[in-house]
């Protein structure tokens, strides 16, 4: 794909929910879209077997589709116990780049603290004995997630806390993921963030089908709308999208090993 100015440059959406059911009915036309869009890889965040399953039909005909696997932190009381081994075993027949979402949100609290934390501490577990890296949500909950996990592999997805959480998050080496929220004008505290962290640690991601970037914004979102989001990153860091687009890509390949 050429730019206007003669550029090659690509994007990579680290983070969509391409089998949930809002979205897995349409991913024909969504595919498409993307690649129209310049996004060549996706990581598909699946969160339960139903959506994993349809994840490995996926890949199996869009080879740059890439799944992840983890019962988000809301769902864990419910559905953590049977999902697990599940992941488990994707994990060690290599169909897994990461493990995730996990993590922990005291925010909505779905599921109680204490069944997060155990879901937290088995899927670290789980990421050291197969060595992928790890997909955190974390609402409300810095302070114990930084304490639980320490130094891994791992990218906090939808990044939305404060300076000082994301300089530890910096300091324990993890990536940050800005989603379309950087795009929205109540979203100052974020761009000021955006502003400060190195374009090295920062991955993009669209979390559809939720979360749309403006113009989109009230929209079902998909990948196709990823560059809505880089743009907004390439202005708030004074650079050209083609850079973005370039940097991201090479920490998100760097970090997913795909
Ligand atoms: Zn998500």
């Amino acid at each position: 794909m050429v730019s206007p100015k003669g550029g090659f440059f690509m994007f990579i959406d680290t983070h969509a929910h391409l089998t949930s059911d809002a979205l897995v009915n349409d991913t024909q036309q969504i595919l498409g879209r993307a690649q129209a869009s310049r996004v060549h890889k996706i990581v598909n965040i699946c969160t339960d077997e139903k959506s994993l399953k349809a994840g490995f039909l996926l890949r199996e005909e869009h080879p740059w589709v890439f799944n992840a696997a983890a019962t988000t932190p809301h769902d864990v009381e419910k559905e953590g116990e049977s999902f697990f081994p599940l992941v488990e075993q994707a994990a060690y027949h290599k169909q897994l780049i990461a493990i995730g979402e996990t993590g922990l949100d005291y925010h909505y609290q779905y599921s109680p603290k204490e069944v997060q934390k155990r879901y937290l501490e088995l899927y670290l577990d789980l990421s050291r004995r197969v060595n992928l890296p790890l997909i955190f949500h974390c609402r409300d909950a810095f302070a114990d997630l930084f304490a639980i996990a320490g130094e891994v592999p791992a990218v906090l997805h939808c990044f939305t806390g404060n300076l000082k959480e994301a300089k530890k998050a910096l300091e324990l080496g993890w990536y940050l993921s800005i989603s379309g929220i950087v795009t929205f004008k109540k979203s100052q505290a974020l761009q000021e963030i955006v502003k400060y962290v190195p374009l090295e640690h920062i991955f993009i991601e669209t979390d559809a089908p939720y979360l749309a970037p403006t113009p989109y914004r009230g929209k079902v979102n998909e990948p196709g709308f990823l560059p809505e989001t880089a743009k907004m990153i390439a202005h708030l860091k004074q650079m050209n999208v083609e850079e973005v687009a370039k940097i991201t890509k090479e920490n998100a390949e760097k970090f997913f090993r795909f």
